[in-house]
């Protein structure tokens, strides 16, 4: 009788939950559904309801079924639209259908990537990716892989493993002697780094007074004439994309220079190092196989879902040891845990969206998706220039920096374009100037999309025109 109840609740639970997951499903089908519609930003009236949130702790449950509905009538509506094909703010990349609907079904695994002996698939997917990301970056057969939150953390452990060679070299073992006493090291970057960079060196240990910061140039690239005597005391910090500009460092002069002298050389390719896998932009990337440590996000060009970024490491050991941990409860073996290339031990399972992007677009497949949405931005730039905007930066990959006569009429058209609903970018400043920054980073923006924004653009200038006047 017992045994009959039991069984039975394992049924209703069961039910229960492919019964919620469905709705959950439609719900998402629903989103999608409108998505070309929906304004890339919130309207004023969806953010003004988020205001229902604001409640006291509930003391007894919600059914799912009703918090699913509030977050499907009043969260979705307060979403911006990446996946719209008319959001070009940030570096924020799309999510590729076969990616998502591969974290969909790993969601409900629900494994913890931490070690293999904790799940077997993700172990095996994150493996395979390693091997597969090597290859399409032309890097070291061997190099290691990190599956971590996004580029910040990646940056974080690659200049992690760099500190630490470098400070063994000097018969300095930071895990067991501390980084208090340490002999110095340099840290050579240019002005032009991304500011997760300071920040991870200060994580590190490593203050804003020992940075010692190159002038980039004009287009926002490091200046191999500005290229202060490198030693292997060093750590030299590059760039595949700048934030702004999307330029990329100059990497042969850059990174001989770099290995001649012994120094440890760490590449911030967020967006950036996906130009490798793509023929027509891989020129860019020249060199990049000369570093020690590349950081590379999954979530901006190649739209996988967020969040997801990878460090590779040249030495896996160097890696391995900036990031060890042991305990007596884990198992010691030959196999490959996530754990011991990451800071986390418990982790989502990234590798298996991850792989999916991998599998569904293949190395053709990515070419072309790199291809297209710099081929997206050539548009945006052209379109925007033949309307009478200026381009402030060589459109060399997905990123385009625009501005009007004055720098207060680009600033009030921003504004109108932010508040237009049409498309969505945001500002920067580019050599003194406030700019429009747009970044084409999704696979679901086409040449219409782009024609509709740059229409969009046009008549923001013009009202905030009259609005001047
Ligand atoms: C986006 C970006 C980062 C930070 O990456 P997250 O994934 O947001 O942590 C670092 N560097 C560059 C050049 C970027 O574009």
């Amino acid at each position: 009788m017992r045994e009959a109840n039991a069984q039975r609740n394992t049924i209703d639970q069961a039910l229960y939950q492919q019964d919620l997951y469905r709705r959950a499903l439609e719900y998402a089908c629903e989103y999608i559904a409108d998505l070309e519609d929906r304004p890339p930003y919130p309207t004023p009236e969806a953010l003004v309801n988020l205001e229902q949130f604001d409640q006291a702790l509930p003391t007894s449950p919600t059914a799912a079924s009703v918090l699913l509905a509030q977050l499907h009538n009043v969260g979705s509506p307060a979403t911006t639209a990446l996946n719209g094909g008319r959001y070009f703010g940030f570096v924020n990349g799309g999510v590729l259908p076969a990616a998502l609907a591969a974290r969909l079904l790993a969601d409900v695994w629900d494994q913890n990537a931490g070690l293999a002996v904790m799940s077997p698939i993700a172990a095996k997917l994150e493996a395979v990716c390693e091997t597969w990301l090597a290859e399409l970056f032309g890097l070291p057969e061997g190099t290691a892989l990190g599956l971590v939150s996004g580029t910040s953390a990646a940056t974080l452990c690659g200049l992690l493993a760099g500190r630490n060679a470098i400070l063994r070299r000097q018969g300095w073992d930071v895990n067991r002697q501390g980084l208090f006493g340490a002999p110095p090291l340099r840290v050579v970057m240019s002005s032009g780094a991304h500011a997760t960079v300071p920040k991870a060196l200060a994580i590190l240990g490593i203050g804003s007074d020992q940075m010692e910061l190159a002038p980039a140039d004009d287009k926002g690239r490091f200046d191999p004439l500005a290229l202060p005597p490198l030693d292997k005391r060093t750590i030299l910090i590059l760039q595949a994309g700048n934030v702004n500009s999307g330029a990329f460092d100059p990497f042969l002069p850059l990174c001989r220079a770099a290995n001649t002298a012994g120094a440890w050389i760490h590449i911030d390719g967020a967006f950036g190092l996906w130009a490798r896998a793509c023929e027509s932009k891989s020129h860019l990337t020249a060199g990049v196989e000369l570093a020690d440590s590349w950081s590379v996000d999954a979530h901006k060009t190649l739209n996988a879902p967020y969040d997801c970024g990878i460090v590779l490491c040249r030495d896996r050991g160097a890696l391995v040891s900036a990031l060890q941990a042991s305990g007596s409860y884990i198992p010691p073996g030959p196999r490959r845990d996530g754990m011991l290339t990451t800071p986390d031990m418990s982790r989502r399972a990234r590798g298996i969206e991850l792989w999916a992007a991998l599998k569904s677009l293949g190395a053709d497949g990515i070419d072309q998706l790199v291809a297209q949405l710099c081929a997206r931005a050539r548009q945006f730039s052209s379109e925007l220039e033949a309307r009478g905007f200026r381009i402030l930066n060589d459109v060399v990959f997905n990123q385009v920096l625009v501005a009007c006569e004055s720098p207060a009429l680009t600033a009030r058209t921003l504004a109108r374009i932010q508040a237009g609903g049409e498309c969505w970018c945001g500002g920067t400043e580019w050599l003194g100037e406030p700019a429009i920054r747009i970044s084409v980073c999704s696979w679901a923006t086409t040449e219409a999309h782009v024609a509709r924004a740059a229409a969009a653009f046009d008549k923001a200038r013009e009202q905030a025109r009259f609005a001047s006047a």
